[in-house]
């Protein structure tokens, strides 16, 4: 049976990141497609008008509690996630089970050489790891079907997405659902953070649910996009 919180009509799964890495590995082993998703305050926010984000995150295998604000928003109902499992903390650990369990990965996404670096990165920390293909994340349509294929082909049992939401959600959600025995999630920016070219909030900022300020301090960019939080958090006070 599958517990699942649901957030402004998002299904989110009540996994610990250790549940998150066991079922994602389970998955890999099962035939079909599975997709899996991040879910935090902008997500959330962004499929209350995008029903086909909506769609794919109620379609989703796993639904993983990545951003306080959900964890927040479960609290107003009087309901709990066990623990924030960040999708980038997801995404290592993931790395780490390819590494022990030669579990190959395809990587799509980021700027070109960040996923390599990410890569890199990963093998130092957890040792030879199994990439069987790497794409950034900057192609044209028209290259579109040669990179199906060369992921079709690759033989990868996981495919980490870093393409941005909901651009990440949608093309596993149409393009690569003829998979069978594969698994793919949407990482974000979490090739970058890998490589090194954006730096993790302090353990302090995480636990004190203060990653977003980090992030905001670290990227001033990021400032109209993260007017969803407080947008998010009215609409859960309001729709209670
Ligand atoms: N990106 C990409 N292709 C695109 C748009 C974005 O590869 O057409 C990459 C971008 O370079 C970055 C990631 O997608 O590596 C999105 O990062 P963001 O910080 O927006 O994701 P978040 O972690 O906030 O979900």
């Amino acid at each position: 049976m599958r517990n699942q919180i649901s957030v402004l009509s998002v299904p989110i799964d009540t996994v610990t990141i250790d549940e998150a890495v066991d079922k994602v590995y389970h998955l890999s082993k099962e035939p079909g497609f599975h997709m899996v998703a991040t879910a935090n305050a902008e997500m959330v926010m962004m499929a209350q008008n995008d029903k086909e984000l909506h769609e794919i995150l109620t379609k989703a295998d796993l639904v993983v509690p990545d951003g306080a604000g959900v964890l927040w928003a479960a609290e107003q109902k009087g309901e709990h996630f066990p623990e924030r499992v960040a999708g980038y903390d997801l995404a290592c650990r993931l790395c780490a089970a390819s590494a022990k369990d030669s579990l190959p990965i395809y990587c799509l996404g980021a700027a070109p050489g960040v996923a390599e670096k990410a890569m890199a990165a990963m093998q130092k920390e957890f040792g030879s790891l199994p990439v069987v293909g790497i794409h950034d994340g900057y192609f044209k349509e028209a290259d579109e079907e040669a990179l199906i294929k060369e992921i079709t082909e690759s033989g990868a049992k996981l495919v980490l997405l870093a393409l941005g939401v909901p651009k990440q959600e949608k093309w596993m959600y149409h393009k690569l659902q003829h998979l069978d025995g594969v698994v793919a999630m949407g990482v974000g920016g979490s090739f970058d953070v890998m490589a090194g070219m954006i730096p993790r909030a302090p353990k302090w900022m995480q636990e004190h649910r203060l990653e977003w300020l980090y992030r905001l301090f670290k990227q001033p960019s990021r400032l109209m996009r993260m007017m969803a939080l407080p947008r998010f958090m009215w609409k859960v006070k309001t729709s209670k």
